[in-house]
Formats: structure tokens, C-alpha cells, sequence
């Protein structure tokens, strides 16, 4: 026990640093989806976020892109309680049985024009828990999808770069799933 004790008070992180972001490239990434937005929608983008049964991985990095490191909200990018307040959706997580109507009804709500974004592999058809008892499927099982962005979980710069993909490609006015 004592040397146990010794040695993690000796011992050093075992951990490797995480990687820094690169901020600038991060706020030009975040700059170009708010002026896609503004072009498209005359305003900021709002986003809805759907749990449909993750297991938080992926709402981990979603929910950096407001934090005080990464503090996207002040280019523009709002997350909202509501979905009839929301342009976009982003759903995270195989559909679990227990969260399909509730997914449904989310789409529903959800004013038109809007986007649909599945994030992460379990997103897009299951990944690790397809099969399961528990699991409807991929969203695109249940709703319409404008885009995956995959990844387990994606990062934020990689959430950034697939929603301006989404926002330029709609903004041609060729708005297909993908
Ligand atoms: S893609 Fe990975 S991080 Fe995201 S919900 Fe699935 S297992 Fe979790």
C-alpha cells in the first residue's frame, strides 16, 4: 500500500497531452460557417441537439464547441433549447426504440428550411450497438438526413468543417442526402 502511494505521488502524468487546436484555423472554420449561415438564412445558424440513445462520446465535442475553450457562440453559432427554434438538427447515437418517437416528433417540430445532421458512426447505421434489442437503427432509418459526419466521436473542427460543407451545398441549392 505504501509504495503504491509512493509511486503515485512519483510518478508522472501517464496520459500524453492532448493535441492543441489550432485556434485560428478554428475561427476561420467558425467565421465561414456564419457566413454561409447569414447568406443562406439571413441570420446565425441554430442548433438543436438530439441525444437518440449515444453514449456521450460524441456529446462530449459537441458540447466543447460552446465551452470557454472553444467559445464558438461568439461567431455566431447558438445551440437552442427548442426545436422550433432550430435550423439545424444534430443527432448523435443509434436510435434506441425508446427514443424514436421522440426523435420524430423533434423532426416535426422543427420548422422548415431545415437540416438534418447525424454525428458519428452509431449515427449512421448503428455502429457498435447495431443489432442490439434496443436499437431502431441508424437516424437515417427514421427521419430524412442531409448529412453524416462521421467519426467516434468527430471532432469539433471536423463538426465545423461538415457544417459549412452542409450550409455551401444547400446554399447552391442542391440540398441532397448524402
Ligand atoms: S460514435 Fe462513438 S462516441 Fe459517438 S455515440 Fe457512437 S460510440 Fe459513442
Amino acid at each position: 500500500m505504501r509504495r503504491t502511494l509512493f509511486e503515485s505521488l512519483t510518478t508522472g502524468a501517464l496520459t500524453e497531452p492532448a493535441p492543441a487546436p489550432d485556434r485560428a484555423a478554428l475561427a476561420e472554420l467558425a467565421k465561414s460557417v456564419d457566413r454561409a449561415a447569414r447568406a443562406k438564412l439571413g441570420r446565425s445558424l441554430s442548433i438543436r441537439e438530439v441525444d437518440a440513445g449515444s453514449c456521450n462520446g460524441c456529446e462530449l465535442e459537441i458540447h466543447a464547441l460552446s465551452n470557454a475553450f472553444y467559445d464558438l457562440e461568439r461567431f455566431g453559432l447558438r445551440f437552442v433549447a427548442s426545436p422550433r427554434h432550430a435550423d439545424v438538427l444534430l443527432v448523435t447515437g443509434p436510435v434506441t426504440r425508446n427514443m424514436r418517437e421522440a426523435l420524430l416528433r423533434t423532426y416535426n417540430a422543427t420548422p422548415d428550411p431545415k437540416w438534418v445532421v447525424a454525428v458519428g458512426a452509431c449515427a449512421v447505421d448503428g455502429g457498435l450497438f447495431a443489432g442490439s434489442y434496443a436499437v431502431a437503427g441508424g437516424v437515417k432509418d427514421v427521419i430524412p438526413v442531409d448529412l453524416h459526419i462521421r467519426g467516434c466521436p468527430p471532432s469539433p473542427t471536423e463538426l465545423l468543417k461538415g457544417l459549412l460543407a452542409l450550409l455551401e451545398s444547400t446554399s447552391q441549392g442542391n440540398r441532397g442526402r448524402r
